[in-house]
């Protein structure tokens, strides 16, 4: 049990009109601070008025970017309070990301602890207009001032909150995807499968293209071969061939999303098949032109599935479905957010009540 120091902020900051908030542009009132130093550990952590900080210009994150984040929601129930969707999920992520790059670990019930304890102070930020939640934001930052190139032997740790609006205002509609086969975005062995920025920094240049050729997203591929899919954009992505479906292996390159792996167990739990391995971008190709490639989506936190209803490769544009969702993909969509709501039973105690 952390004890968490809370010092509210007098300052209340006017909440946005739950239809206009988009995704991560406003702030709650407060944010959660915990200090690492070397040779003492975690300390001091505290709930303090959401504010500028101060930073030494040397601070290792800053040049070496021994960074790391999580991403999570808090969503606003019926009776008013609030559920949160497998934290302890991202609590052990988090400690996966922490050892690859060096960071200190966090025992996980004090990452749920600082994540509940947070949200319960600005709880009147969580939005109840449909499909908007509280997106929370973990994040671990070297601070110690130096330009060694070495693990920092200071770090924060932060929480902050923002309320975000849903992701699909006119439903659930498909998106259009480019398969990138220039630019990678990770390889095994390197930090593919950790939640560290750098990730993200290696991937902008592929998603600006993207973006400017008219697609919303990019299908990342292997960074040998070019041919197997990895991931697309920041959602993992699984495709329906025949009746069956394929998503990634987790080969070390992927982003381990926890709406991936709820994804496959809902889907067995409804008798479907749900096979994880390497599938290249031929086959789906290939799939496509002998009528068996039945849906595309990707999952993650942010957008929880969204719909694929074209993919563009090497200069061929695949129309799948019809551009239309499927029945996998809306079915998937609906009982996960039904169960994060509280609309729907939750068999598997993934939600917690807040
Ligand atoms: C966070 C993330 C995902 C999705 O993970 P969820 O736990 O489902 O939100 C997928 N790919 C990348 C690169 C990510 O950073």
């Amino acid at each position: 049990m952390l004890e968490i120091k809370i010092i509210k902020s007098n300052e209340k900051k006017p909440h946005p009109p739950s239809d206009a908030l988009g995704f991560g542009q406003y702030f709650t009132d407060h944010m959660f601070l915990m200090t690492y130093d070397e040779g003492v550990g975690w300390h001091d952590p505290i709930i303090k008025k959401y504010e500028d900080m101060k930073f030494d210009p040397s601070a290792c994150v800053f040049h070496y970017g021994q960074e790391m984040f999580e991403g999570l929601k808090a969503y606003r129930r019926e009776d008013g309070g609030f559920n949160l969707f497998r934290p302890e999920m991202n609590a052990r992520r988090t400690n996966n990301t922490n050892d690859r790059i060096c960071l200190p670990r966090i025992p996980e019930e004090d990452f749920v602890q600082a994540i509940r304890e947070l949200v319960s102070v600005d709880q009147d930020w969580i939005p109840d207009g449909p499909g908007t939640s509280l997106y929370i934001r973990p994040f671990i930052i070297a601070t110690e001032p130096t330009l060694m190139v070495h693990p920092s032997r200071q770090y924060l740790f932060m929480i902050i909150l923002s309320p975000v609006g849903a992701y699909y205002s006119e439903g659930l509609k498909p998106v259009k995807i480019f398969v990138e086969d220039e630019y990678v975005r990770a390889v095994k062995g390197g930090v593919g499968e950790a939640k560290t920025g750098g990730n993200y920094g290696a991937s902008m240049r592929g998603q600006k293209r993207a973006k400017e050729l008219g697609f919303a997203q990019v299908l990342w591929l292997d960074a040998i071969e070019r041919k197997y899919v990895e991931e697309v954009g920041t959602s993992n992505i699984f495709f329906k061939i025949n009746g069956e479906v394929i998503t990634p292996n987790l080969s070390g390159s992927i982003l381990p999303g926890i709406t991936r792996d709820s994804s496959i167990q809902l889907m067995k739990s409804w008798g479907m098949k749900v096979t994880e391995r390497m599938i290249t971008i031929e086959e789906v190709w290939e799939a496509a032109n002998n009528g068996t490639l039945e849906e595309v989506w990707g999952t993650g936190t942010a957008a929880v599935i969204s719909a694929i209803g074209a993919l563009s490769y090497k200069e061929t544009l695949l129309e799948i479905n019809d551009n239309k969702i499927g029945r996998t993909t809306q079915k998937l969509y609906d009982t996960m957010t039904g169960m994060q709501y509280g609309s729907i039973e939750d068999p598997f105690g993934w939600v917690i009540k807040g």
